[in-house]
């Protein structure tokens, strides 16, 4: 694979047109197009500085390779990387804006039981340029430039881990929210982790303050064990510690996702001892109804039993919400699209 483009920073562009010999502006004039979704080729440079760029870097080096539509509106994207690789995102219209899910690895090696993305493990790091070019690309697709984007809000909730593809991750959302490019502010964008403790601890000193979500989905190590191997290596109370760290660093108030099993985490013993365990704390709890994979064999809990969930936290003052569960007509949620895509080509072989 050729280097990406996308990956260099606005002052890396302009070191690289002054190695090429380029007046200083071509900087600028590649960082725009770039930044307006412009394949290299597409670029208002001289066809000269077009063939020693495309010599070193990939053109294009994320494609939407099919585009699905659900019922809701929401779209789900297949984009194809230039290694062959496939991974998904997905596109949420909300009234407020539209917020697109990325992906930051190929697959993933947490090993969560109620996960597709990690199913067959992870393929590799995906770079900055690559998790900044699935959203150049879709707000190009839907018509959104620099001024009046189509992506208003981002969330780091495709497949992978971000904090286990720290150093890319970093360096992708500081491109993101930087003023001169497509400058999505931070405050529009959530990083859901796992709970990798010395990477959240690290990343509140980065200076980025976005919304810092956890995947707790469990209220003991005990029971998270069950369904999260990083369980067996960093305790609940230490995600704790770290979330208060964040919240210390940046002022931001911290989210915890709890994805809702049937027979699992669900009961009202549950919803109690959750609420015990964040009372009085700066967070928010989004809780969603587990999306049945069909290679798991967990399931998900009714409407009305999750709303008897969402009813007990509120009742103990907890902060919280039942998150929607959008283009499920798709098999939109959760790294099940590129599973699915996978699992059809492989029939077909
Ligand atoms: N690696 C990150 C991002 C994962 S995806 C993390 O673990 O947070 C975003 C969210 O979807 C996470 O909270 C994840 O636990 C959850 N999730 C994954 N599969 C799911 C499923 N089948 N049903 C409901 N939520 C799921």
């Amino acid at each position: 694979m050729k280097e990406i483009l996308q990956d260099l920073t606005r002052e890396e562009l302009g070191a690289l047109v002054e190695e090429y010999g380029e007046k200083k502006f071509r900087a600028q004039q590649i960082y725009l197009g770039l930044m307006q979704g412009k394949r290299i080729s597409e670029l208002p440079v001289s066809p000269l500085l077009r063939e020693k760029l495309l010599e070193r870097f990939e053109d294009e080096p994320v494609k939407i390779y099919r585009t699905f539509t659900a019922s809701d509106g929401t779209k789900k994207f297949l984009f194809l990387l230039a290694d062959g690789n496939l991974i998904e995102g997905v596109l949420m219209k909300y009234k407020y804006g539209n917020t697109q899910c990325v992906s930051t690895q190929v697959g993933c090696r947490m090993g969560c039981k109620f996960c597709a993305s990690t199913l067959g493990g992870l393929l590799r790091n995906l770079t900055a340029g690559e998790i900044i070019s699935q959203i150049l690309t879709v707000n190009r697709a839907e018509g959104g430039n620099l001024k009046d984007r189509a992506v208003t809000n981002v969330v780091l909730m495709g497949s992978g881990e971000p904090f286990d593809n720290y150093e890319n991750v970093v360096r992708f959302l500081r491109n993101l929210i930087a003023e001169e490019g497509i400058n999505i502010s931070a405050r529009n964008v959530s990083l859901s982790t796992c709970g990798l403790v010395p990477q959240m601890k690290s990343f509140a000193d980065e200076g980025i303050p976005l919304n810092l979500t956890v995947s707790l989905h469990a209220v003991t190590d005990e029971e998270r064990k069950r369904t999260m191997p990083v369980a067996n290596k960093y305790k609940i109370q230490e995600i704790l510690a770290a979330c208060e760290h964040y919240f210390k660093k940046t002022g931001r108030r911290y989210i915890f996702e709890y994805s809702l099993i049937s027979g699992g985490n669900a009961d009202g013993e549950h919803a109690e001892a959750l609420s015990k365990l964040l009372k009085g704390k700066p967070c928010h709890v989004n809780l969603i109804r587990l999306n049945e994979v069909k290679e798991r064999n967990l399931s998900s809990v009714s409407e009305k039993e999750a709303y008897r969930f969402l009813g007990v936290l509120e009742q103990n003052g907890i902060s919280a919400t039942l998150r929607r569960s959008m283009g499920s007509d798709i098999g939109g949620a959760c790294g099940q699209l590129r599973a699915k895509h996978l699992g059809e080509q492989h029939d077909k072989d």
